[in-house]
């Protein structure tokens, strides 16, 4: 087992995985932007090494730096958490070549499942379902555009193989408006993410976003963790997620789960992943993967009993999976509500000085946050200031749980999303569950203030 890690992240996950080593017994090395120097988790860390500025360009995202602190405090292996660098398959490379084992799959499957048009034909391949589409980029000719999307049938989707974060995104409901809305999300996401590639997929109307977690070791041993409904979502953002998914049959989602399971082992996946569908009538359609831990981890987590950043530590280290599909059972129901600092309605963002932090407690009740009284959250980076998740032997008792967590927490000095949830959580689509991607955002249409 290795004796250091340093994790490359920062904020709750940075947190997260400092836990994890703890238990572990693992050494962890924290890196810190200028900006995050005050935070707890730095002054608690065995070791702590400041890589840059606030910029994330110069500090989380600033592989030199990670990789020399890296160097000098010797680490064996760097977790690189959730977003900044976690799906860049260049630092994988560096991590690995430098001599450190990347807590993750490896830079391959990184760059495989990044471009979301050769994932999708390694889903193919593997015999996972996807939304009906080209098969592959997009040509130049636009009438040969006009032909592949008749083909698939109004509405569609473009979106850029290299997108991400909810962004090269365009749907097109007539053909008069397909090629300028090609040519459109090809110039940002060649801007955007340095790669103009773009695909075509049915739009579907009224899906939910459902996800299945799987975890993989490098002995070939793949098994998957349940899904997640993480359908509540605004601007292709989650804000809520649970395990399990509301209403959808276990043997639909063991159908999938296996597809999951012998589609990493085709390729070779070893760690922690996600396939995320989407979920129509009955049909799983794939849209993309994950190669990294994700913010919703815990509710799966809870429903399962396997603690996913732990074992993603060990896999990395070679060890064997800790646990076989037939262990595997979901037991209850989790529900995590993401806490932003930002207005709950209008939702620009609220950092500064957090005067008074209260967090909830009792049974069922999780919170994974950073933050504290009198902690700064800064503007650079993501709004996301912790989680609360519950869990319940039933979807209404979670429910129950996560209203009278809500009640008890307390935030001062800064905006946050919390009377949202509070809303929501009382609303009577979302608690008889099944809401699909679509509500949150006509609910918020229908409640504007
Ligand atoms: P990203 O990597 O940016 O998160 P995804 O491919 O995961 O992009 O899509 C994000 C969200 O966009 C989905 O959760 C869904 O809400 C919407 N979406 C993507 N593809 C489709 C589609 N074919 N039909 C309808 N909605 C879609």
């Amino acid at each position: 087992m290795f004796k250091k890690i340093l994790i490359a992240n920062r904020g709750e996950i940075a947190l997260r995985i400092q836990r994890a080593c703890r238990e572990l017994g693992i050494k962890a090395v924290m890196v810190y932007s200028e900006a995050d120097r005050e935070a707890k988790y730095i002054r608690l860390a065995d070791e702590a090494v400041c890589i840059g500025p606030a910029p994330s360009a110069q500090s989380y995202l600033n592989m030199p730096a990670i990789i020399s602190a890296a160097e000098v405090t010797d680490a064996e292996a760097i977790h690189p958490g959730y977003g900044f660098l976690s799906e860049n398959a260049g630092f994988a490379e560096r991590v690995e070549k430098s001599g450190f084992q990347f807590i993750g799959p490896t830079p391959e499957s990184i760059r495989i499942m990044g471009d979301k048009v050769s994932a999708k034909q390694a889903m193919i391949k593997a015999g996972v379902p996807c939304v009906p589409g080209s098969e592959g980029e997009l040509p130049d000719d636009p009438a040969q555009i006009r032909k592949i999307a008749k083909a698939v049938g109004y509405p569609v989707i473009i979106k850029a193989a290299g997108g991400g974060g909810g962004r090269g995104m365009r749907v097109v409901h007539t053909e008069a408006a397909l090629i300028n809305a090609v040519q459109m999300t090809k110039a940002e996401a060649g801007a955007a993410f340095g790669n103009a590639a773009v695909y075509l997929e049915k739009f579907l109307q009224n899906p939910r976003h459902i996800e299945i977690q799987i975890m993989a070791d490098k002995h070939k041993n793949a098994v998957y963790l349940g899904e997640r409904d993480c359908s509540m979502q605004r601007r292709h953002q989650k804000i809520i997620e649970e395990a399990p998914a509301p209403g959808i049959a276990r043997k639909l989602i063991e159908r999938i789960g296996e597809r999951c399971v012998a589609a990493c082992k085709k390729i070779g996946y070893r760690g922690a992943g996600t396939f995320e569908f989407l979920f129509e009538n009955g049909e799983f359609y794939f849209i993309e993967m994950n190669t990294r831990v994700q913010v919703e981890h815990p509710v799966t987590e809870w429903v399962t009993g396997v603690d996913i950043v732990k074992t993603q530590i060990l896999v990395a280290a070679g060890e064997k999976l800790p646990f076989t599909q037939r262990q595997i059972e979901i037991r209850g129901h989790a529900i995590e509500c993401r806490i932003n600092a930002e207005d709950p309605y209008k939702f620009t963002p609220s950092p500064g000085r957090i005067t008074m932090w209260h967090p909830p407690g009792g049974p069922g009740v999780r919170v994974d946050s950073h933050v504290y009284t009198n902690y700064f959250v800064p503007s650079n980076y993501d709004s996301m200031i912790g989680k609360i998740i519950v869990h319940g032997d039933t979807r209404d008792q979670a429910l129950a749980r996560m209203r009278t967590a809500l009640g008890e927490t307390v935030v001062e000095g800064i905006n946050t999303n919390i009377a949202l949830h509070r809303e929501l959580m009382v609303d009577a689509k979302f608690m008889s569950g099944g809401t699909n991607i679509h509500y949150l955002e006509e609910w918020l249409e229908h409640h504007k203030r």
